[in-house]
Order: structure tokens, then C-alpha cells, then sequence
């Protein structure tokens, strides 16, 4: 299988007051991409830019970092054209990975607003390489920058930094150093989600696991659903007994923690997330805690009631 390393580049409207700006709030303008081969080697490289067909001026932050000028990009090929190239140079057996979770949803996003066939219809799974960097290297919760990470791996930095094949090229020489053992820590991305149940994603990684659920039309059905609100053991699958009920201290995440026979003591964590189109999902995690970690969740409820008790009452 080989790795395909993609950036992109986008510009955005400097008004918000395109008819467009709400179905492609950023228009793809330089797709850059390195492949790498099974052995993580590169074995090729693809650069395209894009001839602007929505927002005819630079955004102000954009053309500053990225230094490309509109007489450069009406040199480029229509978005169509360059994708369709770009796909069949790809090839059949692949792996998308990209520095942060962004590229692979604005591509989705950029190709279904020109009626392109999907890449997938199915969530598409990624190799996220700046998540996969503070995993190797530093707290696996750490989001750092491109250029960070290569000043951390003391790698060279020979060409300017916020240009697709540029930070295509830094991520694919970050991405082919990491250990082996980080490269099972796949993401998904969910410009496309989960139409059935059947289709939903239980992925189970070294030390917790992620739920994505199908779509919901709103919060309550999906905090109905009983697959949602199931707290099973990853590892056995049993349904475990709550220890601290489903609770949320903000409206947007819940928590629960529940308790294993086999296994231990099992914090899930609820995010409840819109979609564009005005639905709801969820992605449910799941990993073991300690007793004092369960203790601090209890905290946290009790501190949530007060609050919510200290509302009612004012
Ligand atoms: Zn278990």
C-alpha cells in the first residue's frame, strides 16, 4: 500500500457575500501531494494549481501566507480536471494522510459542490500526521505545527514553508521517520457519514476506542439511540453496569463511567457534532481510568448539578 502525503491550499471570501459562501466557504487553489511507497520511500510527487472559478480575489490572510497571486492561479486548471488527474495519479492502493484533519474534508467538500463522484461512500479512513507526530513524539493530546515538528526532528528545512507541495513534501519526510507502531492510530474523517447502522464505526485502538455514529435528526434522538448510550466493554463487549450515569456539564459533551468485572473501570465520553446540513452525530470514545480519575468525574457531575441547581433557583 502506498501513502499518498496531500496539502492543499484554499482561499476563502474576503466578504462572505458570495451566493456560493456557504456551500464552499474554501476554494481549493494548489493541491500538493508526495507518494510514498509501502516502505514509506517517496517515489513520487504531484503540484497543481487551480484556475479560481468562485472567489476572484485573494483573501488577505491567505495570499500574505501562502505568497500566490491571482495572476499565478489563472495559470492553473479548472478543479475538475486537476482532481480527475490527481485521483488516477494516486492509484488503486492507497492511504490519504494529511498534517491535521482539514485537507480530506475541503476536498470532499470542493468536488461534491462541483457534482464530482465521491471519493468514498463511506467515512474516509486517514493517517492524520500531526496527530501521529505527538503520538510518537511528545503528549498524543499536543497539536503542534508543520514547522514545529520538523525543527523537533532536527530534519532540514530547505524550501518555504505554506505551499501544498511544500508542506506535502515536510509532512511526507516527518511521516516517513515516525515509528511503525504509530501508524495503527487511523483517522477518519466524516465529510461522508455512516447511512446505516450497520455502516457505523467501532474502531478500537491500542488504548481506547471510537464510536461514529449515523446520522440523527437532532440531539435528543440521537442521546435516544440505544447504541449511543451503550457503555460496553471494548474488550469483551459486555454491557457494563454504570457507575456514574450519563451526565453533561455543557450541553455538548456527556459523560458516563461504568465498570468492567473483567477489565476495570471505563470512562465514556459523548460528543455530540452538526453536520452542515443541520443533523446531528455522535462520536462516543471509550478508554480505561483509575479510581481517581473516577473520582474526578463524579466531582465534575456533582459540580454540574450546582450549577444547574444555582441557575434554577436565581
Ligand atoms: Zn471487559
Amino acid at each position: 500500500m502506498n501513502y499518498i502525503v496531500l496539502d492543499l491550499e484554499w482561499n476563502q471570501s474576503n466578504t462572505g457575500k458570495e451566493p456560493e459562501a456557504g456551500q464552499i466557504p474554501f476554494e481549493i487553489i494548489d493541491i500538493g501531494a508526495v507518494k510514498l511507497d509501502d516502505g514509506r520511500k517517496p517515489v513520487g510527487e504531484y503540484n497543481q494549481l487551480i484556475r479560481p472559478a468562485i472567489y476572484h480575489q485573494m483573501h488577505r490572510v491567505t495570499g500574505d501566507l501562502i505568497h500566490l497571486h491571482m495572476k499565478d492561479l489563472k495559470k492553473g486548471r479548472p478543479f475538475e480536471e486537476a482532481v480527475r488527474e490527481f485521483l488516477s495519479w494516486c492509484g488503486e492502493d492507497f492511504i490519504f494522510c494529511t498534517w491535521g484533519p482539514l485537507d480530506l474534508f475541503e476536498l470532499q467538500r470542493n468536488m461534491h459542490y462541483y457534482h464530482m463522484t465521491p471519493l468514498s461512500a463511506t467515512p474516509v479512513k486517514f493517517l492524520d500526521v500531526q496527530k501521529l507526530f505527538a503520538i510518537a513524539c511528545e503528549d498524543s493530546k499536543q497539536r503542534r505545527s508543520l514547522e514545529y515538528a520538523i525543527d523537533f526532528l532536527n530534519l532540514e528545512k530547505d524550501i518555504p514553508f505554506h505551499r501544498a507541495l511544500s508542506d506535502a513534501s515536510y509532512a511526507a519526510r516527518i511521516l516517513s521517520i515516525l515509528p511503525q507502531r504509530v501508524l495503527s492510530h487511523f483517522s477518519i474523517d466524516t465529510y461522508v457519514l455512516p447511512r446505516t447502522r450497520q455502516e457505523e464505526i467501532h474502531a478500537v485502538f491500542s488504548d481506547y476506542k471510537k464510536y461514529i455514529s449515523r446520522e440523527f435528526s437532532s440531539k435528543q434522538e440521537a442521546m435516544e439511540d440505544q447504541e449511543v448510550i451503550s457503555t460496553k466493554c471494548y474488550l469483551c463487549h459486555r454491557n457494563l453496569r454504570k457507575k456514574i450515569r450519563w451526565f453533561s456539564p455543557n450541553g455538548k459533551h456527556y459523560y458516563s463511567v461504568a465498570l468492567c468485572p473483567v477489565h476495570g473501570m471505563m470512562k465514556f465520553k459523548i460528543r455530540v457534532r452538526k453536520t452542515e446540513h443541520g443533523t446531528v452525530y455522535v462520536v462516543k470514545t471509550s478508554k480505561f481510568i483509575s479510581e481517581e480519575d473516577c473520582r474526578g468525574i463524579a466531582q465534575k457531575k456533582e459540580q454540574a448539578r450546582e450549577h444547574h441547581r444555582a441557575k434554577k433557583t436565581c
